[in-house]
């Protein structure tokens, strides 16, 4: 019998101890900095010519460790692995399956501080982004182990006289696992075992930028007791190793998570049949946002202004989840852009790993070169209200911006820009403020502020996002209490976290007798 399932806490790290603890974590994994990884395939350890080196973006001349580059052939070979195992991994019982789950997340929280530490070097996460970061990756082992518990026998359907019928649930095959770098533990993790659990086999492809704590979770798999050539770790370029696993005509399933852009290119590739493939791929993509908090005239302005800043600049604005926008009641509008004004020149900006600062750096030079790119245009568009900054001489540093009096329409009010960077919007009404909020393509998050019980009932049915939530931030969904996924181009919406998240990883089977 399994305990039910509890979210992991998160580090109060105003305690001295535990303070101390995160320190010697650092400490310990400084250490290990710069070691090689290799590839795992089939249970093998492969290391390659070709390397990925991932940098600390804080400090880019800080190597956090050097990874082996998979190509197309070793990916061919990384899925004929899986699909060889998966004709004994399908048919573990799922409580076996489920019980390396449980092991490994049980490995993780010993090891929780070393975890947040690689994720503060290798993505520049400040301490409680880590932590929540490590703590979602244990959320996830603990949560999906239980769900494939209880899909063990399938679901009830009726019998007639004379006839006995069955509802279970069969794994799907070789799943390829194409994560993103932001939630780059929590993602990685939970897109991988979820079909673990379910009895699927692995490939995976980690993003470059961070690669290491992929290899470290691996590590952790394995010492959690998955067999081999269940899980295959092939790092490389989303072109060459990505396409070649989403190709492939023995994978059926593929699940991924990043951009908008890469997500639609994998739907449409893994539409065309391939030869020698007999079977329809099915496609979980999960994408990008454009996310929005809405404050009515009605409203808590403090919880407004504490909405706006904790949505739009937690781990810089790089969550698919980031409140970049802000869509403002013109009775109010002065008043909480102030607010937001005010608490924004507060905020602390420097290296992660050896100050618990509020904000690190973007992740590399591109997502620097983007948002500052997007600070120009926001001068354009709109008027720069505080921030617009970026110094990159020894780390991808920008300071939080805030854009106002942005047209709707306009690109910094469309585009995602994934960074530490929000956009006001003047609206006449909350009706109004309502159309704005859904006039991009996205549909991911969204919050309102608003005390008006009328407005939030509007806003159920009408703010087409996939994750609403009222008075409070627009990020910082917790597994098993708020499902994750998005609406319109923002994907599958498979709410990641949520109770039908493991179903999707297998197919329904009906067997019927007659006695
Ligand atoms: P990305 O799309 O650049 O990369 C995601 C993954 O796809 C990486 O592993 C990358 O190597 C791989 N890839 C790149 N090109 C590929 C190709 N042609 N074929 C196959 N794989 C390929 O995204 P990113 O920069 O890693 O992550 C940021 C994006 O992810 C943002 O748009 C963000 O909103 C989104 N995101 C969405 C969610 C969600 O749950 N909806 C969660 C986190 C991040």
């Amino acid at each position: 019998m399994v305990t039910p399932y509890k979210h992991e806490p998160f580090t109060d790290f105003t305690v001295k101890e535990n303070k101390e603890a995160f320190e010697e974590a650092l400490k310990y994994v400084k250490g290990e900095l710069g070691k090689q990884h290799d590839l795992l395939i089939d249970g093998e350890r492969i290391r390659t010519d070709a390397k990925i080196e991932s940098t600390n973006p804080a400090n880019t001349k800080e190597v956090v460790g050097v990874v082996s580059k998979a190509n197309k052939e070793l990916a061919e070979k990384a899925v004929e692995s899986a699909a060889k195992t998966f004709e004994d991994w399908r048919k573990w019982d799922p409580e076996a399956r489920a019980g390396i789950l449980f092991r490994a997340a049980a490995i993780i929280r010993r090891r929780k501080h070393e975890f947040s530490s690689y994720l503060a070097y290798e993505v520049g996460k400040p301490w409680k982004e880590a932590d929540a970061d490590t703590a979602e990756a244990i959320d996830f082992l603990e949560y999906y182990g239980r769900q494939a518990v209880e899909l063990k026998n399938g679901k009830h359907v009726e019998s007639r006289e004379g006839e006995h019928n069955q509802y279970i649930y069969q794994p799907i095959g070789v799943t390829a696992v194409i994560p993103p770098w932001n939630l780059a533990l929590a993602i990685m993790a939970g897109t991988t075992v979820a079909p673990l659990v379910a009895g699927n086999t692995v490939v995976m492809k980690p993003a470059s930028n961070s690669a290491v704590i992929a290899a470290k979770f691996v590590e952790v798999l394995e010492e959690a007791g998955l067999p081999k050539g269940v899980l295959n770790f092939i790092p490389g370029s989303g072109g060459e190793v990505g396409n070649a696993i989403v190709d492939h005509p023995k994978v059926g399933l593929i699940s991924f998570t990043g951009s908008r852009a890469v997500g639609t290119s994998i739907i449409e590739r893994a539409s065309k049949v391939q030869e020698g493939q007999n079977h329809l791929k099915q496609v979980i993509a999960e994408m990008g946002g454009k996310d929005t908090v809405v404050v009515d005239k009605e409203a808590d302005l403090e919880t407004a202004a504490e909405a706006i800043v904790v949505s739009a600049y937690g781990f810089s604005g790089q969550k698919c989840s980031s409140g970049s926008r802000a869509v403002v009641h013109e009775d109010v509008y002065d008043e909480v852009l102030e607010m937001v004004k005010e608490r924004t020149e507060k905020l602390t900006v420097g290296n992660a790993t050896e100050d618990n600062v509020y904000m690190g750096p973007v992740v590399d030079q591109s997502a620097y070169d983007k948002v500052m790119s997007y600070i120009e245009i926001g001068k354009e568009e709109g008027r720069l209200v505080t921030g617009g900054k970026g110094d990159n001489s020894k780390g991808y540093f920008i300071e939080p911006t805030i854009f106002a009096d942005l047209a709707p329409d306009s690109r910094m009010q469309q585009e995602e820009i994934f960074g530490p960077v929000v956009c006001f919007t003047k609206a006449r009404d909350f009706d109004e403020a309502i159309d704005i909020a859904n006039n991009t393509e996205y549909g991911l998050t969204g919050a309102v502020i608003s005390n008006n019980r009328a407005h939030l009932e509007k806003a159920k049915y009408d703010f087409h996002v996939g994750n609403l939530y009222f008075n409070r931030n627009c990020t910082g969904a917790i597994v098993g209490y708020q499902p994750f996924g998005g609406f319109k181009m923002s994907g599958t919406d498979s709410k990641a976290g949520g109770p039908d998240y493991i179903m999707l990883h297998m197919q329904a089977k009906t067997v019927s007798e007659m006695f």
